[in-house]
């Protein structure tokens, strides 16, 4: 596959239409404008990749919509260098996106084919995170522990204890709570004990799910 400046003056209007739907972060929008979103889509979705919609990416799971993926990332709201953790690699689009960021990325997958065509496909890209996690994303990735930003990219039933336990002090972990519909919640580390919380509103994910054996 390639980029072509058709691609390139699609992603410029997708990230206006991020901008105008309040994405303010610069870093998040020039992430959006940059990374290629058409690699990480079956082709025949090829043409449609910059509109702001959700893809099947196979294995019964979706790509999130542009927007999704700005907002979760403009919420987290880190600065380069900072440490993130995502849960549900899927695609690596998302992951991408923070890569580009100049972020310091461990994601997690479930699914072990999802998690095999993000290994192959991210460093392509030039765009490897610091490692992806065959694994269960309810425990996280203490190894790496604290990170400035946790960002989970399936529905949960509520907050896993394990993500909580593995923000650092003044770090956020965005993540859609809630059974058919979530709230896209965030809860922001203020001390070793406390977290402060706040909503974002309705959005559908995939579920997150437990590690499939
Ligand atoms: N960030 C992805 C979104 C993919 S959809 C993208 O941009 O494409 C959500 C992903 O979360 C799916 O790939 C699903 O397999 C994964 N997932 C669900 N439950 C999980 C869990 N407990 N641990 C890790 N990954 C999980």
């Amino acid at each position: 596959m390639h980029d072509t400046h058709k691609h390139q003056g699609k992603r410029r209007l997708l990230a206006q239409t991020l901008a105008e739907k309040g994405i303010v972060d610069k870093r998040v929008l020039l992430a959006m404008e940059q990374v290629p979103r058409h690699f990480f889509l079956d082709s025949s979705f090829e043409e449609h990749a910059y509109q702001d919609k959700a893809f099947p990416i196979g294995c019964d799971q979706t790509i999130s919509h542009p927007y999704t993926v700005a907002l979760q990332t403009q919420l987290m709201g880190l600065s380069p260098g900072d440490k993130v953790l995502e849960i549900g690699t899927g695609s690596g689009y998302q992951t991408a996106v923070l890569v580009h960021m100049k972020l310091q990325v461990y994601s997690i997958e479930r699914q072990s084919i999802l998690f095999k065509k993000a290994q192959l496909i991210l460093p392509k890209m030039r765009l490897a995170p610091k490692k992806i996690i065959f694994g269960d994303g309810f425990l996280g990735y203490p190894d790496a522990a604290p990170y400035q930003g946790i960002i989970v990219t399936a529905g949960a039933p509520d907050v896993p204890k394990a993500l909580m336990a593995q923000l650092a002090i003044g770090g956020k972990l965005v993540i859609p709570v809630g059974k058919g519909t979530q709230e896209m919640t965030v809860l922001t580390r203020v001390d070793e004990k406390s977290f402060e919380r706040e909503t974002h509103g309705q959005f559908a994910f995939v579920p997150m799910l437990a590690q499939k054996k």
